[in-house]
């Protein structure tokens, strides 16, 4: 047992996930749950997610050791001046969100000096959000990084064994350099893959419903990372903005270097570049970070992905 109490703020895909395997192995004594909407708060209850709902966030953080801010990442502020006042001295708060420069400058403020923030973001998750969409395993083999600033070290070792214990390999990072990375390893590729399913639905009206019907690998993956919870995208792109404007950038450059190769003919060109990122896909499989198993979403696929 690593927290005495646990309060979920939110109740969606990774809270539930969380709350799921906090009571499976036994983390904590009591998870404590709350959530916007009347109807998530029922669901989190049937499932079993935590042990009590309360209807509001200042009800679920009253004497608990570790509040999590489980909502999006524009959502954090307003969450952060509710439950202000009614945190226990000593407890440590923490958030899930997937952009960390933003949510410290929003959350940090309001909070007393009495209580530790350890922001945390697992790259984990899947197309699938709210209530139903958590399983305990979630967080299995993903990274959690941590990007704590000033004086907590007793509190970030101490989540990082919840993390741990939650089936996750730790770090603790720069929350700018937090940012620049997941921009290049998940921001920017989310922004494509949007792009990429928008252009094909507009050629749907022209090829009526072909793009659906003969529906490629590449692009059935393009949409499921397209299926992803609109809300929780938006807040991404509008608070990681510098470095995800940087990555694009430098996307566009390399976009039309290779439009400039297919169209002079430069096979070289082309099959050095394909072959520089087919090392890369090598790479994240012998890091573990995925499986070597041909999946063109007929077989198999594995539950987590990065986000
Ligand atoms: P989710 O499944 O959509 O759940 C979001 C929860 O936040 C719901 O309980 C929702 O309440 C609540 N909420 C939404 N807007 C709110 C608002 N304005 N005020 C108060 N509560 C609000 O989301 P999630 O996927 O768990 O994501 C939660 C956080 O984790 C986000 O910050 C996201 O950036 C981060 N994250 C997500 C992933 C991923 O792949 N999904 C991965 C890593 C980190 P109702 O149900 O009542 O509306």
């Amino acid at each position: 047992m690593i927290y005495d109490r646990v309060a979920l703020i939110g109740l969606g895909l990774i809270a539930g996930s969380m709350g799921l395997r906090i009571r499976r192995d036994g983390l904590a004594r009591e998870v404590v749950g709350t959530a916007r909407s009347a109807a998530t708060r029922e669901v989190a209850v049937s499932l079993g997610l935590c042990d009590r709902v309360t209807d509001t966030a200042a009800e679920a953080v009253r004497d608990a050791d570790l509040v999590v801010l489980c909502v999006p990442v524009g959502a954090m502020e307003d969450v952060a001046r509710q439950i202000a006042g009614h945190l226990k001295p000593g407890a440590t708060v923490s958030d899930v969100g997937s952009v960390k420069r933003a949510v410290l400058d929003a959350v940090g403020p309001h909070l007393p000096e009495t209580v530790d923030f350890v922001p945390s973001h697992p790259l984990a998750g899947t197309e699938h959000s709210g209530p139903t969409a958590g399983f305990p395993e979630l967080f299995e083999n993903r990274w959690c990084l941590l990007t704590p600033t000033g004086d907590s070290g007793p509190a970030t070792d101490r989540l990082t064994r919840l993390w741990q214990a939650m089936g996750a390999s730790v770090e603790t990072m720069d929350p700018d350099h937090h940012d620049l990375v997941l921009a290049v390893t998940s921001h920017a590729p989310h922004l494509i893959a949007y792009t990429m399913v928008g252009v094909a639905d507009d050629l749907r009206r022209v090829t009526d419903s072909e793009v659906i019907k003969y529906s490629a690998a590449g692009f059935r993956d393009f949409t499921r990372i397209a299926a992803s919870d609109p809300t929780m995208w938006r807040d991404v792109f509008l608070n990681n903005r510098d470095a995800t404007l940087e990555i694009l950038g430098r996307f566009t450059e390399e976009l039309f270097a290779l439009q400039r190769a297919i169209r002079t003919g430069d096979g070289d060109m082309l099959h050095d570049y394909f072959t520089r990122t087919r090392a890369i896909r090598r790479g994240i499989i012998e890091a573990g970070q995925d499986t070597a198993a041909p999946d063109f979403g007929r077989g198999k696929t594995p539950k987590g992905s990065a986000a």
